[in-house]
């Protein structure tokens, strides 16, 4: 590579980095959004319990109707927020160990549990 290729490839590189930092700011503010409307349903669910608690025993079926729908929400909002989350791991260029720990793709041995990646794309 001469040094005009090298320094387009340099262009080429640092566009592409300040592109990826925009969609990580675009999904983790997508993540936020999502995390603060998983807190709204659990306050309703909140609620909707102590409004239970206050008809007595046996909760009404309604409420438990409710409580039920705002869980379902709850799961979707948690796959999405999952979903954006392996979206930005993708960009950073970064994936899971099975112990948790978050490593480089390119990563051959997990710093934290030693874990071998030989042979991962
Ligand atoms: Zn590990």
């Amino acid at each position: 590579m001469n040094i005009i290729q090298k320094v387009k490839q340099g262009a080429t590189d640092a566009a592409k980095l300040a592109q990826n930092k925009v969609e990580i700011t675009k999904y983790k503010s997508q993540v936020a959004s999502k995390e603060r409307e998983v807190e709204r349903y659990q306050m309703l669910i909140g609620q909707a319990v102590f409004l239970s608690f206050q008809a007595g025993e046996p909760y009404p079926v309604t409420s438990r109707t409710t409580i039920t729908e705002h869980c379902k929400v709850i799961v979707h909002l948690q796959k999405d927020i999952e979903a954006l989350e392996q979206q930005i791991m993708n960009l950073k260029r970064e994936k899971v160990c099975v112990c948790g720990t978050v490593i480089s793709q390119e990563a051959y041995y997990c710093s934290m549990c030693g874990k071998k990646y030989i042979g991962f794309k």
